[in-house]
């Protein structure tokens, strides 16, 4: 049995990052970039007017004669006089020897002059050449998530391919005789399948918007013969259940007749103890505890920076939030507890309903308090250590 920090420090020397692939910017979204983006243009190409309003060179004066119109998308670079302006508009070109935009409010027009009743600062409503980013510089350090700001960005600079990481390939492979698909009669004895579909859930929470479920009976034979196939497939394998002590729990046995190296195999934590961690080729293999909630838990200590890693984002890990407790806690079992738990902008509520078995909890939760395996007792009112995971 290792501690949590062991098993995260193993997952992470082994969660080596996905080769990468060249993809449109437009169909970029929640890939992560693998190389650094250089921008081809100045943007803003040119100067720009930033309102609606006239252009013209800034002085003492008021008065001005308007002698042209610049409209967005017009590049008519008139020479304007020192008594001289130009009707502009939003995003237009503006000439070279003017240096200020007054904005239409601003103004008392007539058909060819305008008296400025506010004066301007001198250089004011003028988007300066290259002011967002200039040519030639960079506009994403590698390792980047592209958002849908970023594909905007990178649209607005022109660029139509970007190098990212490939997403990894993830396959789930649920265990156990008792499992009924939702949707099917629920026949004695039996309960319905929950963790293939809350597994596929948390993984579309970090862009992994496919994965594939399979199915096998508590069966050595059936499990090694599903595996054998999967590991060929995917780059990250999810198993769900059989990997406790149970007389009907083939998946660790399965795994090792299918030369999967074995990394670690249980955690010093409640819940989520009976979890195995190994890999086989660039493959890696989590096989998590059958319980939903130690599941759950799992995924989101173990798999979700893994499977970060492998997407190419520099930081992995779910962010740690620190509020005071509501409530006290008591942990006498030597182990890192995860709670589930109700934060608010000042504290934290432990929730009712920590068993392993039960999702009751876990579906209003929204963080997980750390509770550290050497520390027994933590007083209402003192601070904890919170993954949030809403
Ligand atoms: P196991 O780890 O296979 O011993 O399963 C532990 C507990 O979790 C048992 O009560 C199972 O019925 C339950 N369980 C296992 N797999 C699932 C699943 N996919 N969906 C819901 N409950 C499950
Ligand atoms: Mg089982």
């Amino acid at each position: 049995m290792i501690k949590v920090e062991e098993a995260l420090a193993t997952i992470e020397a082994n969660s080596t990052k996905m080769p990468t692939k060249y993809i449109q910017a437009s169909k970029a979204l929640g890939y992560v970039l693998a190389e650094k983006v250089i921008s081809p243009i100045n943007m803003p190409p040119f100067r720009q007017s930033a309102m609606d309003g006239y252009a013209f060179t800034h002085s003492i004066r008021h008065q001005y004669d308007v002698v042209g119109i610049s409209q967005a998308g017009d590049h008519s670079n008139v020479k304007l006089k020192a008594t001289e302006a130009i009707r502009i508009f939003t995003g237009a070109f503006i000439p070279d020897n003017a240096d200020t935009v007054v904005m239409q409010e601003h103004v008392m027009a007539t058909k060819d002059s305008i008296l400025i009743a506010t004066m301007p600062e001198k250089s004011a409503n003028v988007r300066l050449k290259g002011e967002q980013i200039a040519k030639d510089d960079i506009v994403f350090e590698a390792n980047t998530l592209i958002t849908p700001a970023a594909i905007g960005f990178l649209a607005c600079l022109g660029i139509t391919e970007i190098e990212v990481y490939k997403k990894p390939k993830v396959a789930i492979l649920v265990t156990g005789n008792e499992l009924t698909e939702p949707g099917k009669k629920l026949k004695k004895g039996k309960i319905f399948e929950s963790n293939s579909v809350m597994l596929k859930a948390a993984l579309q929470t970090i862009g992994i918007e496919k994965a594939k479920v399979y199915r096998v009976k508590d069966n050595l034979k059936a499990t090694k013969k599903a595996l054998k196939d999967i590991l060929e497939k995917y780059d990250i394998v999810l198993i769900s259940g059989g990997i406790s002590v149970g007389d009907y729990d083939f998946v660790k046995e399965a795994l090792l007749q299918n030369e999967v190296e074995e990394l670690f195999y249980k955690i010093n934590q409640k819940p989520g103890k009976p979890m195995f961690f190994g890999s086989k080729n660039d493959t890696l293999v989590f096989a998590l505890p059958g319980n939903p909630a130690s599941s759950l838990t799992n995924f989101y200590i173990y798999v979700y920076p893994a499977v970060k890693n492998r997407m190419g984002f520099s930081n992995a890990h779910l962010s740690k939030i620190v509020r005071k407790l509501d409530n006290d806690i008591v942990n006498n079992t030597g182990k890192t507890l995860f709670l589930k738990a109700l934060y608010n902008e000042t504290s934290v509520e432990i929730l009712d309903g920590q068993s392993s078995a039960m999702l009751n909890s876990f579906a209003v939760a929204n963080g997980l308090v750390i509770v550290p395996e050497d520390v027994e007792n933590i007083k209402k009112g003192e601070s904890v250590t919170i993954l949030p995971i809403d």
